[in-house]
């Protein structure tokens, strides 16, 4: 298996299963010379494993929509979430407990793999569940030269499909009829936060590993939670995703100042509830809202599995910010943004300067001053993203 790959997969399963949830208890996973750990979760009341398993042990995996898609030898198998059962070779073949995903992850139940995968691959791949441990390889190859020792292949399987692209979802916040802060030079933060946005988009672009969307490229109003809406629709199922909201602050007194990065939580300080409630009033400019109290309880319970990430990536824009930004670094804060609400993906918002400060103002209408911060806020997107790989690499 090609080593990006695992190592792409591998950092799904490193994403925390959600705060204050227990780790599960670690299993190891040995094919000829690699060894890795892993652990279970019993997230749904039984134990299971992250799909990302089966690559260790040299099967091809591919992640659809719908489910997951298991090259195993000759067999192929596909897995569907929600389902207690996966398909081999086109027969279905019954399992205890359901297939589910979550923080992008596929976890399949421990009987899947006690039950189905030695026989998968004729007994090249042996599962102790009581040790907790998986050992073998699913290639045929590998099998066959298993009895000589260890043989290094001379080159490099070659992957069935590319690692798959990371997206980054960028949003310039506000837009037509909802212009955003005013400074007292007249500008309108709808058109920064277009520009600025545009420009980190076109510098992400040059990246072929980055999907990269625009909520918005014009001068147009999209409803808060249709942001969030749009970024959940592009995300494939397992896909690394970020989500990134670009805005100016603003302050009855013009000496504030400043940059200032947000992830969503219950707003903590007074000034925090006070940018909250600015951002979330661009509602006023909307249609009437959709979805019901569950749907919000729902959306809660996702995004609260994405905090720890969206703090950690809030405090890399910050560092990447304070390289160029004349300041004050006002730090990570926490807010309720609607905007960032129902994204099932890590996800910030930034603050880049108050339009209300003359001084920043000036700074903010400056070419220069945007080419700075989207070069600035593409950089925290590499941060992030090499972070959670080398995460992965290191267990
Ligand atoms: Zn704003």
């Amino acid at each position: 298996m090609n080593p990006i790959i695992t190592a792409l997969l591998l950092s799904f399963a490193s994403a925390p299963a959600g705060l204050g949830a227990q780790p599960g208890q670690p299993w190891t996973i040995e094919s000829g010379p690699r060894s890795s750990q892993v652990n279970e979760s019993t997230a749904r009341g039984y134990a299971a494993l992250p799909a990302s398993v089966l690559v260790s042990v040299g099967a091809e995996v591919s992640y659809a929509r719908e489910g997951v898609v298991v090259q195993v030898g000759a067999h192929q198998v596909a897995v569907a979430n929600g389902a207690a059962q996966v398909t081999v070779d086109g027969t279905a073949r019954p399992l205890a407990h359901a297939v589910y995903a979550e923080s992008g992850v596929v976890f399949l139940p421990v009987d899947f793999f006690r039950e189905l995968l030695p026989g998968l691959t004729d007994g090249r791949v042996r599962v102790d569940v009581a040790r907790r441990s998986i050992r073998g390889s699913a290639a045929r190859q590998a099998g066959a030269v298993a009895a000589t020792e260890e043989v290094t292949p001379a080159v490099e399987p070659v992957p069935m499909r590319a690692p798959q692209r990371k997206l980054v979802v960028v949003d310039a916040g506000h837009g037509g009829r909802d212009p955003g802060a005013s400074g007292p030079g007249g500008t309108r933060e709808k058109n920064v936060t277009l520009a600025v946005a545009r420009r980190l988009a076109a510098i992400l672009r040059e990246d072929p590993s980055l999907e990269v969307r625009m909520t918005r490229d014009r001068d147009t109003l999209i409803a808060l939670h249709d942001r969030a809406r749009l970024a959940n629709r592009w995300r494939d199922e397992g896909q690394p995703a970020l989500f990134i909201s670009v805005h100016c602050n603003a302050n009855p007194s013009r000496s504030e100042k400043g940059y200032e990065t947000y992830f969503l939580a219950e707003a903590r300080t007074a000034d925090a509830r006070r940018v909250e409630a600015f951002e979330n009033a661009s509602v006023k400019y909307e249609e009437a809202p959709v979805g019901g109290p569950m749907a919000f309880i729902l959306t809660d319970l996702r995004q609260n599995q994405h905090l720890r990430e969206s703090s950690d990536w809030a405090q890399l824009v910050q560092n990447r910010l304070r390289e160029i930004h004349p300041g004050p670094n006002r730090g990570v804060k926490q807010a309720g943004f609607a905007v960032l609400r129902g994204a099932f993906m890590p996800a910030v918002l930034v603050e880049i300067g108050f339009v209300s400060n003359p001084t920043e103002e000036r700074l903010l209408n400056g070419e220069e001053m945007q080419r700075e911060v989207a070069a600035q806020l593409a950089r925290s997107v590499h941060d992030f993203f090499a972070r959670t790989q080398q995460a992965s690499a290191s267990r």
